[in-house]
């Protein structure tokens, strides 16, 4: 009998589980796949490593918040710094935001020279300072404090009653009604690919929060490839007394008399006090969640809930003269119009006018072999099945390779496709059916704090995920993690 049993081992359940290990719980952990990680893994091709998902974390490197977080907690994986981060490619210009708030300044003054942006900046800098806050709050104030200065004990509480007012409005609402002067200026929104919906449906919340992480604290990388984070995560686990079971696809759970019951492909029994949900929600509780307390209700609520968009990834190797990508950052969003809107309706009309590409040789210089360097195309995609996708396999192809052509002369003759990611092939990855880039769609009524609570309907089950709150993204899901173990440790105490 265990005290938790983890169900699946992506970020969302190795974080949850590290924790709960390391406060004394005895923690088995199943993951269906080989390896750890879920969305936070890669694969090998031609001596080339393809991230399946990631390719920066956010604030995950520095010394405060995250990284002094996962310091405490064990893990000692070494991250590299991103610096030339991003860039964004329209018809008639391009824009270079390199990971701090004074490129972003040049970005929106660029596109649409005006006051508010420097007031929209140190709006964006005192969010950096309330996470920190809230970061420390939640640390038990075993963090040191974040630095006050006096703009910010000035603006700060101007700038929280705006955090909290953007709970409820779209990107462009709050836009609008704060810093009407750049409502319209694109650059505002330059994360929407991120954030997975255009500015009129997309939550300001998340669009503060994402512009004010990227900028504040930076971007990192972990050295050698996301495999070693969720690698240290299970070592965490396996150090403390705890188990990691792998290859183990948990196929039903039963609660009876108090006691969760989990059986495997395979034929493993194993029963825990307390259960930990990291595959995903709404597939388990339609496929392996039995018996016990009835989820009807709780199933329902879930099922209105409006999933996110897909990702679809294709992986290449371009071989030739190198030196084509010297003037490319780590990572570009080339658009074949200037209009986020126009992007958005395309992607429904399945017309993908715009995509990023990333070139992870540039922060892993080891990652290649000579002149054959690997390139990453992302396009976001309503949800295909593997057959439909190979129908308009053909003409996505073209219309991506045409565009990049534009922005980058001559490289697509150099490239190979080593394998592409589906939306089917990612949720065959890892379950999650509820819109894989996202879980549930970050609109102003199921983001962040308004996602999926970490506590169920089912009395000792919990979730940890991307689905959950506070968000997705790898430091959004170790968050998930963290407010998850507080609760089964909780209620482990008083069970
Ligand atoms: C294309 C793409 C690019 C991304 N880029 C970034 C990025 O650059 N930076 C960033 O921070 N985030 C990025 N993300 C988001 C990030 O990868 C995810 O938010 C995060 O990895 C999700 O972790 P998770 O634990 O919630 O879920 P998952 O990684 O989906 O983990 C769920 C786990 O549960 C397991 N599981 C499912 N069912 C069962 C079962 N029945 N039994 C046992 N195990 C089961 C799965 O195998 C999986 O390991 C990206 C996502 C995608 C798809």
């Amino acid at each position: 009998m265990y005290d938790v049993i983890v169900v699946g081992g992506g970020i969302g359940g190795l974080s949850a589980g590290a924790i709960l290990s390391k406060k004394g719980y005895s923690v088995l952990l199943l993951e269906k796949n080989s390896l750890p990680g879920g969305n936070c893994n890669y694969f090998e091709y031609s001596g080339i490593r393809f991230e399946f998902a990631v390719h920066q974390i956010t604030t995950i490197g520095s010394d405060t918040g995250m990284g002094w977080f996962l310091r405490e907690l064990g893990i000692r994986t070494e991250f590299i710094r991103i610096n030339d981060l991003l860039d964004i490619y329209y018809p008639e210009r391009s824009f270079r935001i390199s990971g701090s708030f004074d490129s972003y300044l040049d970005a929106l003054n660029r596109f649409r020279s005006c006051k508010q942006n420097r007031e929209y900046i140190a709006f964006l800098r005192d969010v950096s300072c309330l996470v920190e806050h809230y970061d420390w709050l939640f640390s038990g104030k075993i963090l040191s404090p974040p630095e006050m200065n006096l703009p910010f004990c000035v603006r700060g509480p101007f700038s929280l009653f705006r955090f909290l007012k953007s709970a409820d409005m779209t990107s462009e609402q709050f836009m609008k009604r704060f810093f009407p002067a750049i409502a319209d200026n694109e650059m505002a929104y330059f994360l929407a690919p991120y954030i997975g919906l255009p500015p009129d449906r997309s939550a300001a919340i998340m669009n503060i929060c994402a512009n004010s992480s990227y900028l504040s604290k930076g971007s990192y990388y972990p050295a050698g490839g996301s495999r070693a984070l969720s690698e240290a995560f299970c070592d965490v686990i396996k150090n403390n007394g705890g188990s990691v079971l792998l290859n183990s696809e948990v196929t039903e759970v039963r609660k009876r008399e108090g006691k969760f019951r989990v059986s495997t492909r395979g034929g493993g029994i194993y029963s825990s006090r307390a259960l930990v949900l990291n595959a995903p929600v709404k597939y388990a509780l339609d496929r392996i969640i039995a018996g016990g307390e009835e989820p009807d209700e709780y199933k329902r609520k879930i099922e209105k809930l409006a999933c996110s968009l897909s990702p679809l990834r294709i992986f290449c190797i371009y071989e030739g003269d190198t030196s084509v990508f010297d003037k490319m950052g780590y990572e570009s969003f080339m658009y074949e119009s200037s209009s986020l809107r126009q992007y958005f309706a395309d992607i429904m009309d399945g017309k993908y006018s715009g995509f990023s590409v990333l070139l992870p040789f540039k922060i892993d210089p080891e990652n290649r072999q000579g002149n054959r360097v690997p390139v990453i195309i992302t396009t976001l995609t309503k949800y295909l099945t593997d057959e439909e996708f190979e129908v308009r396999k053909e003409s996505v192809l073209d219309r991506i390779f045409g565009i990049l052509d534009k922005y980058a002369k001559g490289i697509s003759s150099g490239i190979q496709i080593a394998s592409i990611l589906t939306p089917e092939g990612l949720k065959k990855r890892t379950n999650v059916d509820s819109g894989a880039m996202y879980g549930w769609e970050c609109s102003p009524g199921q983001a962040l704090f308004n996602r999926l609570k970490q506590e169920t309907n089912i009395e000792g089950m919990f979730l940890s995920g991307h689905w959950t709150r506070p968000v997705n993204g790898i430091s959004g899901v170790i968050r998930s993690g963290t407010a998850c173990a507080k609760l089964v440790s909780r209620y482990l105490k008083r069970h």
